[in-house]
């Protein structure tokens, strides 16, 4: 038999269950860090499913916690399997895993928000940007409290192709809370339609690929869980720095049930405001009566395009915020009052 064959028809050898390691190890899910277990196997096999044909894969795990969905992945048939777990209770468990599955699970005990995935992998796994996606995913069932902040740098890394994406457009396979799911697939119009549906969509193709009942996990968390799956995009719906296209967004999101004019107005200093908005708009060639959430991700193209025409001919728009303005402003005032409550309450000569 070839040594890819093998590689292919890889089968987990008879372990304990997932259930009985956690005893083993007594492996209590801490509250503290939102640590919330899949035990049944057929679904950890459907989570895995969703990243596609793994044959051969190279994969980082992020989160394997007890291990029940590295199992999973282990049973896909990858080459090599790299699992980035924070708390030090679960290395021992997942030392009983890589000694079952000789030369493909490497554990890395450490922080997924800090862990280097470019140098994770050997350089020869890279694919060109433009060509098919590399052979190599990002799978993991985190706590909420991480999966948001973590897919939002790692679309920043994918907008500057660093990190994970050094390799080309690595595909990732991630869980989020179910609501979190449904915003980062929605669509133009849809209730759930927000900030996070712009900056995911403009990068990747995002697909909501199934909920699993909070009643799944151990314990049962208050919430259900999205399935979510990203494939970068080629071409980037938007070709402008992540930072100038977040702000853009964040701003046209500020006032998320009024016009879209009211937020953009907000990429503006006073005194130039109504000017500014009203040529961006123009430029832009979007009615600026469209709510934010009807927006399409060739309208936000448009605004960011205008924007960083704007921020061309006035760098010092690009510094601007509105928020800062207002806390300085607030900052102000509070700073003011002791003085004036002195004077006030100071007793005369
Ligand atoms: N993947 C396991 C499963 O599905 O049963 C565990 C899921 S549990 C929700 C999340 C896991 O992520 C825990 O093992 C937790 O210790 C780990 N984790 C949390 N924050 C992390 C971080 N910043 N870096 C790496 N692992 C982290």
């Amino acid at each position: 038999m070839s040594a890819s064959r093998k590689l292919a028809s890889f089968r987990l050898p008879p372990l304990p269950t997932i259930g009985e390691l956690i005893k083993l190890y007594n492996l209590r899910a801490e509250k503290q860090l939102s640590q919330n277990f899949l035990l049944d196997l057929k679904l950890t096999d459907k989570i895995v499913r969703q990243a596609g044909n793994l044959k051969n894969a190279h994969v980082c795990e992020v989160g394997p916690g007890p291990g029940g969905l590295t199992r999973s992945i282990l049973n896909a048939g990858v080459a090599d399997l790299v699992v980035v777990e924070k708390d030090s209770r679960f290395i021992p468990g997942l030392k009983l895993l890589s000694d079952a599955a000789p030369g493909k699970l490497r554990i890395v005990h450490g922080d997924i928000l800090t862990y280097r995935m470019d140098r994770g992998f050997a350089k020869d796994v890279s694919r060109p940007w433009e060509e098919d996606p590399p052979n190599l995913h990002i799978i993991g069932n985190l706590p909420f409290n991480v999966s948001t902040p973590l897919i939002i740098k790692w679309l920043e890394d994918m907008s500057n192709r660093t990190g994970p994406f050094t390799f080309g457009r690595t595909r990732l396979t991630l869980t989020f809370q179910k609501e979190v799911a449904e915003r980062l697939s929605a669509s133009t119009s849809s209730r759930q339609r927000s900030r996070l549906s712009v900056m995911a969509q403009y990068l990747c193709q995002v697909h909501n690929c199934f909920t699993i009942p909070g009643r799944a996990f151990v314990p049962k968390p208050e919430v259900d869980v999205g399935v979510v799956h990203f494939t970068p995009l080629a071409q980037p719906q938007i070709q402008q720095p992540f930072k100038l296209v977040e702000k853009v967004v964040r701003n046209v999101f500020q006032f998320r049930r009024k016009y879209c004019y009211r937020g953009i107005e907000m990429l503006f200093p006073d005194a130039c405001r109504i000017e500014l908005t009203q040529e961006m708009m123009q430029r832009a060639d979007v009615d600026p009566s469209l709510r934010p959430t009807e927006l399409t991700i060739p309208h936000f193209k448009a605004l960011v395009d205008a924007y960083a025409h704007l921020c061309a001919s006035e760098p010092s728009l690009l510094s601007y915020e509105h928020r800062e303005e207002l806390q300085l402003r607030h900052h102000q005032k509070k700073t003011k009052r002791p003085a004036d409550t002195l004077m006030d309450t100071t007793p005369g000569p």
